[in-house]
């Protein structure tokens, strides 16, 4: 796979996917220090949602501990919001949306109103018993509450049903890169940039 443009990688707009475990969250906060892209996480905004607690917070609590989605029209207005405040010349990695059909529909909707097109999606591809090992690893050391078996599981589950249809949907449209995930944070991180170009 080639790079897929000549533009700086600080000029990016970027999806990163892959399933719960995968390293979505480390790798995308590493392209934000190394390449000052902005990190939108859907998964960190609805967690801070839910800190700021009232009615919404409780039904955001809700879906995360059950490892469901989020229905897509909180999702995408989230975004809209979050999009409109982005400075217009700088790229993007989006980690943990889109996650639907549906929410990648709207995604794109919303970026060609903006004149600004994802660029490249990348997938981090990790075996489910790696993934199992870590959140284990993580609900002890983190103590996120959707890192419980029950939510484990769910959340695999919907990433193949609901997540994994999203990328034959964008890459009609988009260029794709699969990169092995199952190697270190750093190796991976290398692996990435490469991709990027
Ligand atoms: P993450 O931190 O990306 O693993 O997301 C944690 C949880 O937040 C998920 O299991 C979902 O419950 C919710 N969530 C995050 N992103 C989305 C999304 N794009 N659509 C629906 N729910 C989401």
């Amino acid at each position: 796979m080639s790079a897929p443009n000549r533009r700086e990688p600080a000029h990016l707009n970027l999806a990163l996917f892959g399933p719960a475990g995968a390293g979505k969250g480390t790798q995308a906060e590493m392209m934000r220090r190394e390449l000052g892209l902005e990190h939108i996480a859907t998964g960190d905004m609805l967690r801070e949602a839910r800190a700021r607690g009232g009615q919404l917070g409780e039904t955001i609590a809700a879906y995360l501990d059950s490892g469901r989605l989020v229905p897509d029209e909180v999702i995408v207005a989230m975004i809209r919001h979050r999009l409109r405040e982005l400075p217009p010349d700088t790229g993007f990695v989006l980690d943990g949306f889109p996650r639907t059909v549906v929410q990648a529909r709207e995604l794109q909707e919303m970026l060609s109103g903006l004149g600004r097109p994802l660029d490249l999606l990348l997938v981090l591809e990790v075996p489910e018993e790696q993934l199992l090992a870590r959140l284990r690893l993580r609900a002890t050391e983190e103590g996120r509450g959707d890192d419980n078996p029950g939510a484990i599981g769910e959340r695999l589950r919907i990433y193949r049903q609901d997540t994994e249809p999203v990328l034959d949907y964008l890459a009609g449209s988009v260029p794709l890169v699969h990169v092995d995930g199952t190697r270190t944070v750093a190796e991976v991180s290398e692996a990435l940039r490469r991709a990027i170009g």
